[in-house]
C-alpha cells in the first residue's frame, strides 16, 4: 500500500494536499471506501469497468473499495440508450457514433462489451438552400466553410475578402485573445461566414446567439480553413468541385453496433461487470452532504432506502446537485432541451440520400439541425429488407414553450419539404424530450463549475460525465467513459486525472 490515495479533505486519514489534488498519505490502511455513483450510464460505467480492472491489477488497493451504483431506469446507458418503438424501430437518443480514435482504452472496452460492430464513413453534407433563396435542400460540402468556393459569387466573393484579410493580418490578429464564440469566428473566417453559416447554425443547435458562448469548447469541434486548402479549392471548376475531398475532422470514421443500438454498448457492458455493484430503478431523491448519505426509492417496490458512502460520484445533471444540496449558491449554466423525432418508413431509401449518414441544417425554415439516416447504421428497423428510418433532432430553449407534438408534426413536414421522404412511405413516428439536450458552453460556465466542484470536493462528491462535468468539449460518450476511469484511478491509485478539468484551485497545507 505504498500508493497515496486521493481523497476529499473531510476525510479521517486527511494528510496532505499536493499540487491540485488532495493526497492521502497511507491514508486507508485497510479502512474501506465505499462509493456510491448517481447513474449508470458511461461516465458510471467508465467507472465500473475500470475498478473491476484494477480489482484483478491491484488486488491489494480494491480489496476494501466498495462499489455501488444507483440508477432510477430500469437499465443502464442514459442518454446513450436505445429504446424499441410499438413498430419495432429503434431509436438512438439523436444521432450517437461512436469514436474510438480518442482513447484506445474507450474501443476496447466497447469492444469487449459488444462483438460485432459496422465501420463507417461519415459522409454528411450541410443544407444551405437559404443562401440560394431556394425553398427545398440545396447541399453544399461538410463543414459549411469549406465549401465556400460553392457559395452564390457575391457571397463567396466577400467570404474570400474576408478571409484574405484574416490571413494577411494573422499575426496582428493571433495576438487578441477572442472572448466570445463569435470573436473566435470572427478571428478566424470574418463577418461573411458568422453571418450565412455560423450564426443560423448556433441558433439551431444550441439555442442562443455565438456572443452569448465561450471560445473555450472549440479546440477540434470546429474546423478552421488552412488558406492553402481555400486556395486549392477555389482554383478547381464546378464539375471538379463536385468530386473534391472536403474531409475534416475528428470523426471521418465511426462504428456502430450491428444490432441494438448504441444502448446496446451499455446494456451489454452493465451485464458483464459485477451484478451486486447495480441498483436499477433506485432513484436518488435527497442527498444528506454533511451526514454522507443518499436516500433513494425503489420505484417497483416503493420502499424509501438511505445508503452511506465515503465518496459520492454524481453523473446526473450537476445544477440540480447544487439546487437539492444547497451546498452553494445555485449555478449559473445553461442547456437546451433536444426533441428526438425518428420516422420509420417503408423502402426504397429516397435516391439522393443513399450515400449520407447525415445531414446538418441551419435553415430556420425547419425545426431540426440534424437528420440522421440511421437505418445505414445497424440493425435498428423490424425488417431491413422492407424499411429504412431517419432520425430529427431539434433543439430548443429549455423554457420555450413549443410540445412534442408540434415538433413532430413540423419534423414530419420539413423532411417532407426538403424531398427527404414522402408522406405514404411512413410506418412508424417516435419522439421524446431529453430535458438536457446540450450544455452551453456559455462565458461563465467554466468559473461557475469550478465554484460549485470546489465545495463538492471538500465534501467528498465528485460530479463527472455530459451533465455532472457540464463540458461540451468532453460530453461524448468516450469522454464520459474515459472521465469515470480517470476518477477511480485517482480515488484509488492517486493518479490525477486528465480529461476533466475541474478548475479547483490548489492549496497547499501542512
Ligand atoms: C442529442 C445528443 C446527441 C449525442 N450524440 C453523441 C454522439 O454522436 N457521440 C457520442 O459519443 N455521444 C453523443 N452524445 C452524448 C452521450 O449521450 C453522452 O456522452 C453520454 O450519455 C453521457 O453519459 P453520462 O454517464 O455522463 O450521463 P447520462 O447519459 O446523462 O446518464 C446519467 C444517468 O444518471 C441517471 N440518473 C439521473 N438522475 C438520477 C437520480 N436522481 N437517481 C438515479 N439515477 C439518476 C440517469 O437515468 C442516467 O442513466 C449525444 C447526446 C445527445 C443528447
Amino acid at each position: 500500500m505504498g500508493l497515496c490515495r486521493v481523497l476529499p479533505v473531510t476525510h479521517p486519514y486527511f494528510d496532505a494536499i499536493v499540487v491540485g489534488v488532495r493526497f492521502f498519505k497511507n491514508f486507508r490502511c485497510g479502512s474501506p471506501m465505499k462509493i456510491v455513483v448517481v447513474g449508470a450510464a458511461p461516465t458510471g460505467l467508465g467507472l465500473a469497468y475500470r475498478l473491476n480492472e484494477i480489482r484483478k491489477e491491484h488486488p491489494e488497493e480494491a480489496e476494501d473499495v466498495e462499489l455501488v451504483l444507483l440508477e432510477q431506469e430500469s437499465f443502464a446507458g442514459g442518454l446513450s440508450r436505445t429504446v424499441t418503438d410499438k413498430k419495432g424501430f429503434l431509436w438512438d437518443m439523436g444521432g450517437h457514433i461512436t469514436f474510438n480514435h480518442n482513447y484506445p482504452y474507450y474501443e476496447e472496452a466497447t469492444k469487449w462489451a459488444v462483438d460485432e460492430w459496422n465501420d463507417l464513413q461519415r459522409n454528411c453534407l450541410v443544407d444551405m438552400n437559404y443562401l440560394f433563396g431556394e425553398k427545398g435542400i440545396h447541399l453544399v460540402p461538410y463543414p459549411a466553410q469549406f465549401a465556400v468556393p460553392l457559395f452564390p459569387e457575391n457571397v463567396k466573393k466577400s467570404c474570400l475578402k474576408d478571409l484574405k484579410e484574416r490571413y494577411e493580418n494573422y499575426g496582428e490578429m493571433d495576438a487578441k485573445a477572442p472572448r466570445t464564440f463569435e470573436e473566435w469566428i470572427l478571428k478566424h473566417f470574418g463577418p461573411t461566414i458568422l453571418d450565412t453559416f455560423f450564426k443560423p447554425y448556433t441558433r439551431k443547435v444550441w439555442t442562443v446567439e455565438t456572443e452569448e458562448m465561450s471560445p473555450n469548447w472549440v479546440g477540434t469541434r470546429v474546423a478552421k480553413l488552412p488558406q492553402e486548402k481555400l486556395e486549392e479549392l477555389c482554383a478547381l471548376d464546378p464539375e471538379q468541385l463536385q468530386k473534391a475531398d472536403f474531409g475534416w475532422g475528428p470523426n471521418a470514421v465511426f462504428c456502430f453496433p450491428k444490432y441494438g443500438g448504441t444502448g446496446n454498448v451499455w446494456k451489454s457492458m452493465a451485464s458483464k461487470l459485477p451484478q451486486e455493484w447495480f441498483k436499477y430503478n433506485a432513484e436518488v431523491t435527497n442527498i444528506d452532504v454533511k451526514g454522507k448519505s443518499v436516500t433513494y426509492t425503489d420505484k417497483v417496490s416503493g420502499e424509501v432506502q438511505k445508503m452511506d458512502y465515503d465518496v459520492l460520484v454524481n453523473t446526473a445533471p450537476i445544477d440540480q446537485l447544487v439546487k437539492s444540496t444547497k451546498i452553494c449558491s445555485e449555478l449559473d449554466v445553461e442547456h437546451n432541451k433536444v426533441f428526438i423525432v425518428g420516422v420509420g418508413l417503408e423502402l426504397p431509401v429516397t435516391k439522393f440520400c443513399e450515400p449520407f449518414t447525415w445531414l446538418y441544417f441551419p435553415d430556420p425554415a425547419v425545426p431540426f439541425y440534424r437528420v440522421t439516416f440511421l437505418s445505414r447504421y445497424g440493425e435498428v428497423t423490424p425488417d431491413s429488407s422492407k424499411y429504412w428510418s431517419v432520425m430529427c433532432e431539434c433543439a430548443r430553449k429549455e423554457a420555450d414553450p413549443v410540445t412534442e407534438e408540434e415538433i413532430t408534426g413540423l419534423a414530419i413536414e420539413g423532411l417532407i419539404t426538403k424531398g427527404i421522404i414522402t408522406r405514404d412511405q411512413i410506418v412508424s413516428v417516435y419522439s421524446t424530450t431529453l430535458d438536457y439536450g446540450y450544455p452551453i458552453p456559455t462565458i461563465m460556465r467554466d468559473s461557475e463549475l469550478a465554484r460549485a466542484h470546489t465545495v463538492l470536493e471538500d465534501n467528498s462528491i465528485f460530479s463527472r460525465g455530459r451533465f455532472g462535468g457540464w463540458k461540451y468539449e468532453v460530453s461524448n460518450q468516450d469522454h464520459c467513459f474515459v472521465q469515470g476511469r480517470e476518477l477511480i484511478d485517482r480515488l484509488v491509485l492517486g493518479i490525477p486525472e486528465k480529461a476533466y478539468k475541474t478548475g479547483v484551485v490548489s492549496r497547499k497545507t501542512a
